[in-house]
Formats: C-alpha cells, sequence, structure tokens
C-alpha cells in the first residue's frame, strides 16, 4: 500500500498501551475488490481483554480527573491528526474495506468530526441546582463519567462507527477498550497510533482484534466495563444485551434497519432521484441507513422508474483504488449470495429488472446497480435488509397506504420521503416509526444530530448533545444543614 506516512499501517494490535505484534498466525485480511491479503492482524482472546480493560480501570480515573479543556485540547489534536493523514487513512480504509477512495476519504472527514465536535462537547457537561424541598437543604446535580466503555464496530463504517462513540467516551472522562470488525481492523489500528501521537495517557484506549466471541464474553462479564456500545446486526446486539444482563451494564445499541424511501407525487422527481442515488447506493447499499424500500406513488411511479434507471446506469462499478469510481465491491461472498437471493427471490414473485440485475462482469465480489420495479410486500426485499446496490420499488395509493406498509417492520432506524405539501412533511414526519427521518434529502446523517432507531434498531443515540449523555451518569447530592 502506498502512504505517505508508512507507519500508520501496522499489523499490530494495541493492549493496555503495549503493541502486540501479529506474526505469521495471525488473522488475514483481505482487500474485497481483489481478494488479495493485504496484512495480518493478532487473533486474540480472554486474556489480552481482561489485560485492557485492567489497564483501562487505571487509566480512566487519571483521565477523568484532568480539566475538560485538557481533554479537550487533546481530543482536538487527535482531530487535527486524522484530517493531516486524511489521505492515508482513507487508503487504508478502501483497501480493507472496498469503498470508493473519494467516499473514504469523505468518511475520514465525516469519522473525524464526530473527535471535533465532542472535544467542543466535552467543556459543556453542565449539572444543576434544583429547587430544593426544605428550607435548609440544597439539590445538586452533576454529571461524571461511566467509567471503563467496551465498543464492537462493524466493517461498513471502519472509522466513523469507532470515532462515534470514542469522541464522547473521551471527551465524558471514560476510557474505551474496542474491538474493530475483523474485516477492517487496520483503519481502527491507524487511529489508534494518531491517538497516542496526540498525547492519549497509555491504557486509556486499547484496540483488540481478534475472536469476537472471546472478546465479547469478557467485555460483558467484567464488572469493570460499565457500559457496552455495540453497532452491528440484531442478531449480535440481543445476544450482547443477555450477555450484559448480569452485571447490569449500559447498553448503546445501534442495530439494523429497513429504511423506507417514500415519493409522493408532489416531489420534485429529480430530487428524489438525487436523494436515492445517495440514500440507496452510497457505500454500495452497505450502510444500516439506506434506504431498503423505494415506494413511489401511483401517478409517478413510472416515471420516477425511468429516471432512477436511467441515473442508475451511470454510476461506475470497480476497484474504489481507481479514478471515477462510485460503487465498489461487497464486503464478502455472503454478502453477495444475499442480493442474489433478493434478486431471485423477487423475480420468481412478479418483480421486473429495470436496471442491472446480475453479478458484474468484472468477477469477484462486484454485483451491478440495480433496480427492480413491480415490488410487493410478499419479497424478501420488503422484511429484510439487503446491504447491497438494489432498489426495490413498490408501489402506493395514497399516504394512509404508505404510511401503513412503511411502518409495517419490526426495524425503525432512517426514513425518508420527498413531498412539498407542507402539512402533509408535518403528518408524515409524525407518523413514520423511525428515530430519524429524511424530508427532501437521502443524506442526514452528521456529528450535530442525534443518529438512533427504536424497535429493533437499537437503544440510544450517538452524536449531538445527547451523544455525551450516554456516557455519562447522573449523580444527585443532597447538602442538608444549612
Ligand atoms: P455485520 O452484519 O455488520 O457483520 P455483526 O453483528 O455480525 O454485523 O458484526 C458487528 C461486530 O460484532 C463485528 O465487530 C463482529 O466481529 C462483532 N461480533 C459478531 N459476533 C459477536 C459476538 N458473538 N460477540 C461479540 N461480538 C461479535
Amino acid at each position: 500500500m502506498e502512504l505517505k506516512d508508512a507507519t500508520l499501517f501496522r499489523q499490530a494490535a494495541l493492549v493496555g498501551g503495549d503493541w502486540i505484534e501479529a506474526g505469521d498466525n495471525g488473522i488475514a485480511v483481505d482487500n474485497p475488490a481483489t481478494g488479495e491479503i493485504i496484512g495480518r492482524v493478532p487473533n486474540l482472546g480472554a486474556a489480552e481483554t481482561k489485560a485492557a480493560i485492567a489497564a483501562a480501570e487505571i487509566a480512566q480515573k487519571e483521565w477523568a480527573a484532568r480539566t475538560a479543556k485538557e481533554r479537550s485540547v487533546i481530543l482536538r489534536r487527535w482531530f487535527q491528526l486524522m484530517m493531516d493523514n486524511q489521505d492515508d487513512l482513507g487508503r487504508i480504509l478502501t483497501a480493507e474495506q472496498g469503498k470508493p477512495l473519494a467516499e473514504a476519504k469523505g468518511e475520514i472527514a465525516y469519522g473525524a468530526s464526530f473527535i471535533e465536535w465532542f472535544a467542543a462537547e466535552a467543556r459543556r457537561v453542565y449539572g444543576d441546582i434544583v429547587p430544593g424541598h426544605q428550607k435548609d437543604k440544597r439539590i445538586l446535580v452533576m454529571k461524571q463519567p461511566i467509567g471503563v466503555v467496551a465498543a464492537i464496530t462493524p466493517w461498513n463504517f471502519p472509522n466513523a462507527m469507532i470515532t462515534r462513540k470514542a469522541g464522547p467516551a473521551f471527551a465524558a472522562g471514560c476510557a474505551m477498550v474496542l474491538k474493530p470488525a475483523s474485516q477492517t481492523p487496520f483503519s481502527a489500528i491507524a487511529i489508534a497510533i494518531l491517538a497516542e501521537r496526540a498525547g492519549f495517557p497509555k491504557g486509556l484506549f486499547s484496540v483488540l482484534t481478534g475472536s469476537a466471541r472471546a472478546i465479547g464474553g469478557e467485555m460483558t462479564a467484567s464488572p469493570v466495563v460499565r457500559k457496552l456500545t455495540f453497532t452491528g446486526s440484531t442478531e449480535v446486539g440481543a445476544e450482547l444485551y443477555r450477555q450484559s444482563a448480569p452485571t447490569i451494564k449500559k447498553l448503546g445499541l445501534e442495530l439494523g434497519g429497513n429504511a423506507p424511501f417514500i415519493v409522493f407525487d408532489d416531489a420534485d422527481l429529480d430530487a428524489a432521484v438525487e436523494g436515492a442515488l445517495i440514500a440507496k447506493f452510497r457505500n454500495n447499499g452497505q450502510t444500516c441507513v439506506c434506504a431498503n424500500r423505494l415506494y413511489v406513488q401511483e401517478g409517478v411511479y413510472d416515471a420516477f422508474a425511468e429516471k432512477l434507471s436511467k441515473a442508475v446506469a451511470t454510476l461506475k462499478t470497480g476497484n474504489g483504488l481507481d479514478e471515477g469510481i462510485n460503487l465498489g465491491p461487497l464486503i464478502d461472498e455472503s454478502a453477495l449470495a444475499k442480493v442474489e437471493e433478493h434478486v431471485a427471490d423477487a423475480l420468481s414473485k412478479g418483480g421486473r429488472v429495470v436496471a442491472g440485475g446480475h453479478r458484474h462482469r468484472l468477477g469477484g465480489r462486484f454485483y451491478e446497480a440495480t433496480v427492480l420495479a413491480d415490488v410487493t410486500p410478499a419479497m424478501a426485499v420488503a422484511k429484510e435488509e439487503t446491504f447491497g446496490p438494489v432498489a426495490p420499488l413498490f408501489r402506493f395509493k395514497d399516504e394512509a397506504d404508505v404510511i401503513a406498509q412503511a411502518n409495517d417492520t419490526e426495524f425503525g432506524l432512517a426514513s425518508y420521503f420527498y413531498a412539498k405539501d407542507l402539512a402533509r412533511v408535518f403528518r408524515v414526519a409524525e407518523a413514520l416509526e423511525y428515530g430519524m427521518v429524511g424530508v427532501n434529502t437521502g443524506l442526514i446523517s452528521t456529528a450535530e444530530a442525534p443518529f438512533g432507531g427504536v424497535k429493533l434498531s437499537g437503544l440510544g443515540r450517538e452524536g449531538s448533545k445527547y451523544g455525551i449523555e450516554e456516557f455519562t451518569e447522573i449523580k444527585y447530592v443532597c447538602l442538608g444543614g444549612i
């Protein structure tokens, strides 16, 4: 890999301030665009997790004792180092994840923005003084760091899913033990190297690579870990929830979605097509906020299908390191198989391909950008997240009909709709049972806003002024004898 600073690509994990090299027995990480092995990371387990948690416990107390401004300065430096190394971090990300380099660099800027935002928020963790209930008493409410935090993150945003958790955790005065996804550990390791350079104290941030079950098992069993923050599948999230019950941990869960994207007949169709391209095809359809079901009102259905198909035909699929690529490969074979199954299922039940519909001629893990028409609720795409470049178009009659269809899912993360009528905008935004609603936009994620879902999509919010509260405990102090 050609990097300006080659030391940012390191085949090692960081445990309690000490680096453990991978050696030949480490876990191989490949480039999904080529299948080539790009490097190895250590295969760690329960013992190293225990050591990292013990080091975090010590480091956290000293970190929390610093002033908010001292923490803020170090976090701000970390943000700056990420931006100074944006190009290298983007290259590492594309090599292990596959997304186009421009998108990878965009993720670095987006990821770093959480560190920037929470560096500032560190200084605003305000408490309250509440009017007392007796003359001689005063009621104080203070917010303190929750303590040692464990984080488990996925492969679709190898940088930003970490920073969105690490930013508020460190800002609040917590320590963090992280297990990144085994498909994309090098982005996590690179930012840990930059954390050291920014002046993080030893042991405050550990990055453990290896067995998810062993590391996750130790993280959830430990009474020292007071919060577990996880982004990934609902299935694994529920398992971690169960495992965390005996130690009554606070949980932050960002799980699966099944986002509806609704186009009403009063929508600006060109804007809706542009939004659909972003909401559906960003990261090759592999984000938990990706539009999974596109509902289009009868009167504009054919026109929208045609415009979207034309736009999709201009998207270029290929190796993310090549110029002008819009869509990379899928992460692995099973992701590809799921996309194929969903398309086959839709076609067998009366669906119709209007663009794409096959594995890409490039072979490997590439799939064509696809648009399906005449999709119905009986098809798999209606219920499950496809997590690939397939846009299924459902038809609907009126507002009540589409709200019922959109809410008919056990998930509730992101939702989108395009409409101009102001009253309709309010009605629909209020009726959608989702944690997030994009109105006339396909892009909603930002450090300033609270990200999160309802129902099987998770617990808690990340980003925004609310995000830092997830990493604090409220303490009430009753002052008597005044
Ligand atoms: P995805 O579909 O995004 O791969 P997963 O939920 O399988 O979602 O993975 C998300 C993260 O959870 C990854 O870091 C993965 O290694 C980790 N993980 C998977 N299974 C477990 C488990 N049983 N315990 C702890 N972590 C797990």
